[in-house]
């Protein structure tokens, strides 16, 4: 009974007080993290695809991932119809690789390696075609590359919470190196 009185008498005079207490002294506090939390956690589900910094964002197997390397890939192997040289229809099994490589299909590589031969520019156009194809496995690797080292700035794993930043300090150096060590391999191929 006593208890009864003592318990009833602490939530009339007190209780109030603590919670008028806690309402002024937390209450700032308590109204940032929330506002925190609404701005800055937009969740995501795997799957879903969103923009965010000019760039198009995806979830998959519950990573974040940049998807504009998907758009690059799906451009690479468009490969129209007819061969825009000399408007013969292309025929995929043969003229695929060559339409890659030169814009035009495999009969019309063959007319124009046969007008180099017989006009002395082989060796010119071997030495050219060597660099170019080395500036182009270049300009390649140093995207892929250089995407690689960002998405190690940018790897983060989505929790129930929201997103979760996580910074890969020495994988990023070791790309850094690898991009590095590579260029100038690629360079040392190339002919004078
Ligand atoms: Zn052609």
């Amino acid at each position: 009974m006593k208890d009864n009185v003592l318990k009833k008498e602490f939530k009339e005079k007190d209780v109030q007080r603590l919670r008028n207490l806690v309402t002024k002294k937390y209450g700032d506090k308590v109204s940032t993290s929330v506002g925190f939390t609404r701005e800055n956690t937009e969740i995501h589900k795997e799957g879903d695809i969103w923009e965010l910094d000019g760039k198009i964002w995806t979830i998959k197997d519950g990573i974040k991932q940049n998807v504009t390397k998907l758009d690059k890939a799906r451009e690479a192997v468009n490969f129209p119809l007819f061969c825009p040289s000399c408007k013969k229809k292309m025929k995929p099994h043969l003229d695929k690789k060559w339409f890659q490589l030169y814009q035009h299909c495999f009969d019309c590589q063959i007319d124009f390696e046969t007008h180099l031969r017989t006009s002395g520019q082989w060796e010119a156009y071997q030495k050219k075609v060597n660099n170019q194809g080395l500036d182009g496995v270049m300009k390649e690797f140093e995207e892929w590359i250089n995407e690689e080292i960002q998405n190690q700035d940018n790897q983060s794993f989505i929790t129930e919470a929201g997103d979760v930043e996580k910074w890969v300090g020495s994988s990023k150096n070791l790309l850094l190196k690898q991009k590095e060590d590579t260029i100038k391999f690629l360079q040392s191929l190339k002919k004078d």
